[in-house]
């Protein structure tokens, strides 16, 4: 089984880890120079012109991923690689798998309720895989090809920055997520406060980002939302429900504010503090503002 990995940047570590068990990975980099100490075999790099929007290069990717029908195809889990990998399953008659953990000998394990248990999914064909990138892949040396393309007639014209401004969650050392447990869309200055004191980014749980709409889509994390590495995840008014705990299993460290002692994530935390986020945070916020 050869394995074609598909990545717009350099996260392509946990991709390459997908693909461990594959004979030979080819990467295909598009609209990036790096990838040539990634781990892989050979890269080819798919170079489009600058106001070219990398999912307009989807015909290049499809041309140049020559997969056959035991070969998997391994795609970043970005706005473009979805897009790729729509593109790819039409043209290889291929089904797309998402929360993938590995493959290997015709064999996809799948995370399933939230990495509780795994499904193993035996292919009978090409297969296009999508994986959540969050490190760089760092080992050895690959032949590099670089081609240039042109791809469908799409422009960039104007770039809006997202309301809320964009965070870039996947790479952040420290994060506060927040939670139901706040009333107001007002008292999330509370947050604000302490994450700035601590020098973290803030997070929220779904129901803040596509309900409430208090928080813009790119900061819920989650089964759903966004998965995090972090070294110290603060989740305030969070209850822990599995879908929400899938996105944070990769954080090295897990607090937890919450005001009910029997929420379910105060058995998955490392540190918990039972109490009122807003007697808590403020005290928290003036404890590490004092130093
Ligand atoms: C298919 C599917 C996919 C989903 N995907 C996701 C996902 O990706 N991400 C996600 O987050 N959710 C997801 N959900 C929703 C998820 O099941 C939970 O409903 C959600 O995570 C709950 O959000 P919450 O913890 O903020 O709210 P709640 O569950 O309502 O918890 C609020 C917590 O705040 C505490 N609290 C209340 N007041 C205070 C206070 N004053 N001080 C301190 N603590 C207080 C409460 O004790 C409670 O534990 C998904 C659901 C489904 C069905």
């Amino acid at each position: 089984m050869k394995a074609w990995i598909v990545a717009t940047d350099a996260h392509i570590g946990e991709l390459v880890q997908a693909a461990d068990g594959c004979e030979q990975i080819t990467l295909v980099a598009v609209g990036w120079n790096g990838g040539a100490n990634a781990g892989c075999d050979r890269v080819i790099r798919i170079q489009g012109a600058d106001e070219v929007p990398l999912e307009a290069l989807a015909p290049a990717v499809v041309a140049h991923v020559a997969a056959q029908d035991d070969d998997c195809v391994i795609v970043e889990s970005t706005q473009a690689g979805r897009v790729f990998a729509g593109a790819l399953a039409i043209a290889l008659h291929a089904p797309v798998l998402h929360s993938v953990q590995s493959v290997a000998e015709r064999n996809v394990q799948l995370a399933r309720y939230g990495g509780l248990v795994t499904e193993t999914y035996a292919t009978g064909g090409a297969v296009v895989l999508l994986v959540d990138g969050v490190s760089d892949g760092t080992n050895g040396t690959a032949l590099i090809e670089t081609v240039d393309a042109t791809g469908y007639a799409a422009r960039v014209t104007r770039y809006d920055a997202p309301v809320g401004g964009s965070v870039n969650l996947d790479q952040a050392k420290k994060i506060v997520g927040v939670g139901r447990g706040f009333k107001e869309q007002e008292d999330l200055h509370v947050a604000e406060e302490f994450a700035q004191a601590l020098g973290a980014d803030i997070a929220c749980s779904r129901p803040l980002a596509e309900g409430q709409n208090w928080l813009p889509r790119d900061r819920y994390i989650g089964v759903s939302g966004q998965k995090v590495s972090p070294d110290v995840y603060i989740a305030v008014g969070i209850s822990g429900e599995l879908q929400h705990m899938a996105g944070v299993r990769g954080a090295k460290t897990i607090v937890a504010i919450n005001s009910d002692p029997k929420a379910p994530i105060m058995k998955q935390c490392d540190l918990g503090i039972v109490g009122d986020l807003y007697t808590v945070l403020p005290q928290l916020t003036a404890a590490i503002q004092q130093g």
